[in-house]
């Protein structure tokens, strides 16, 4: 017996979640199949923008700055204030379509919601903290200080496994710091979108902010590439697969735009003889396998003491063999689908690489609910041994794989931590403190997150967030992130009378 809700169902439920958001679904419809990860079947039909209609969302958003920049930031506050409460109404309408369109528990579809208000709460505390520095001048009676002025338009692209909380820290962010936003989201999730975006355009309606703050542009990589190269966007900030971002990132410095790049992690964990194991274990499994290891700071390598490898890789068998796997709405599922019939077939295409180069799948791998549902693609997470870290460990394989490597020093750790293209997020799990801070220390781990006893993902707002080397360097959403979406200007102001020059020069006729 199938534990799959029916098609059907999910289409209702996904229509009547929209509606209630505020969605025009007649104005939405078109020939583009919405499919749902849960079923594999239609959950609905959308139209998608083409890159000619970028134009027209860029200048409606430019016209919006010319009045946004100027209403002072508290004020500008009240928007991303309201915003935070219609989420708060809806959190549960969102849940669902994140559910119903990339296959997240409903735990965490929730959570991301709770992360949109999170980041809500956050950027209105912080329309009233833009601050600029006051820096003494060399000359007297003059005054050297910093401004921070709106920058102007801000592209989002977004990716499918975090549909919506990633357009909500750029865009609660952007919105207090003066700046529209023109969003291409995920063309996975264009339900989830185009609900965020109707709560966000009553809320500017509600308090009577320009209407062109908020453009959405639901559609394909042509439609980003349209973005990506207009030169009305000032900062282009794209969420996604390091593939992605390396064609973005060249593109937007062509024309000296700015970009915030947010891209692929292969995030490891340390696993040192003197870690709490009850406590590792949970970390680890969370980390790896929730999200359906669909999450870009999900952990995908563990590296372990050769003293406790053999009781770590025990325990996480165990609870590995135990994670109920099913519906990602239903109630007690840990582990819901893959997003489509691609990413499993990486996930098969990696597993064969790891047994070719040395490793052993030490549980999962399978598929489930085959018969029932061909077009869904349900995996049982899987745990490799490999003996070192090889070509397909170095890579990002967007599914619930956790590779098991050993170690000896500590050295030896932290050199196969760092040994990836990319450097999102770390973590180490000890008892020992000299150990945890040398792995936080400046040749340790190189990673834009290290945690000590917590796994890589679950993030909070209030941290920057982002990674090094292939993940793209950029820092969105908490700490001073918000100086991406500002431009900073340097004012000397002189109140003396005279004219005395920097740096003692003289120039008088
Ligand atoms: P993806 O790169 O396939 O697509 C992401 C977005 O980019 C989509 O909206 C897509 O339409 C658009 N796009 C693709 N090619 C483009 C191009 N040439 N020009 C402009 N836009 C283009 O990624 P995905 O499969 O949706 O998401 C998974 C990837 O995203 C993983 O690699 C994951 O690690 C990464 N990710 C990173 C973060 C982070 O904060 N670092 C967060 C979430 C996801």
């Amino acid at each position: 017996m199938t534990t799959l809700p029916s098609a059907d169902d999910l289409r209702r439920r996904a229509v009547d979640a929209a509606r209630r958001c505020g969605v025009d679904l007649e104005a939405l419809a078109g020939d583009r199949s919405v499919t749902s990860p849960v079923t594999g079947r239609s959950l609905a039909s959308v139209r998608w923008s083409t890159a000619a209609d970028v134009d027209g969302a860029v200048t409606r958003a430019q016209e919006a700055f010319g009045q946004w920049r100027t209403v002072p930031a508290p004020v500008r506050g009240g928007v991303v204030r309201r915003l935070g409460e219609l989420l708060r109404e809806h959190k549960a309408d969102l849940g669902t379509l994140v559910s119903l369109e990339v296959g997240k528990i409903t735990s965490e579809a929730l959570g991301e919601v709770q992360e949109m208000i999170d980041i809500c709460e956050f950027a209105v505390g912080l329309s009233r903290q833009l601050y600029g520095k006051t820096i003494s001048s060399e000359r007297p009676g003059h005054r050297l200080m910093e401004a921070w002025h709106p920058l102007g338009v801000v592209g989002v692209i977004s990716a499918f496994n975090f549909p919506v909380a990633v357009w909500s820290w750029n865009t609660a962010v952007a919105l207090v710091c003066g700046d529209p936003v023109v969003w291409k989201p995920s063309e996975l999730a264009p339900l989830t979108a185009a609900a965020s975006a109707a709560l966000l355009d009553r809320a500017i309606a509600e308090t009577g902010a320009p209407a062109g703050l908020s453009q959405l542009l639901i559609g394909g990589p042509d439609v980003g590439e349209a973005l990506v190269d207009h030169p009305g966007v000032a900062l282009l900030s794209a969420t996604g697969s390091t593939r992605m971002g390396r064609a973005v990132g060249p593109r937007v410095a062509e024309r000296f735009g700015r970009s915030l790049l947010e891209l692929g992690g292969n995030n490891a964990a340390i696993v040192t003889p003197s870690a709490d194991l009850d406590l590792t274990t949970r970390g680890i499994v969370f980390s790896a396998a929730g999200t359906a290891g669909q999450r870009c700071t999900t952990l995908r390598r563990v590296i372990c003491h050769v003293d406790v490898i053999e009781e770590l890789t025990g325990r996480l068998t165990d609870a590995y063999r135990r994670l109920p796997i099913g519906s990602p709405v239903a109630e007690g599922t840990l582990v819901g689908p893959l997003v489509h019939g691609a990413a499993y077939k990486g996930m098969q295409d990696a597993l064969d690489a790891a047994r070719q180069q040395g490793g052993e799948v030490v549980v999962g791998g399978g598929r489930r609910f085959e018969e029932e549902a061909p077009d869904a693609y349900y995996v049982e997470p899987a745990v490799v041994r490999m003996p070192e870290q090889t070509d397909v460990v170095r890579r990002e394989t967007f599914a619930p794989i956790l590779y098991v490597l050993p170690y000896r020093t500590l050295e030896e750790a932290v050199a196969l931590n760092n040994g990836v293209p990319q450097g999102l997020s770390s973590s180490i799990f000890t008892g020992d403190h000299a150990e945890a801070e040398r792995f936080l220390a400046a040749d340790g781990s190189d990673c834009g997150i290290a945690n000590v006893n917590i796994g890589t993902s679950g993030a909070e707002i209030g941290g920057a967030f982002g990674g090094e080397k292939e993940t793209g360097g950029g820092r969105e959403s908490g700490s001073d992130a918000w100086r991406s979406y500002m431009r900073r200007a340097t004012n000397t102001v002189n109140f003396s009378g005279e004219l005395p020059l920097a740096q003692g020069v003289e120039f008088t006729v």
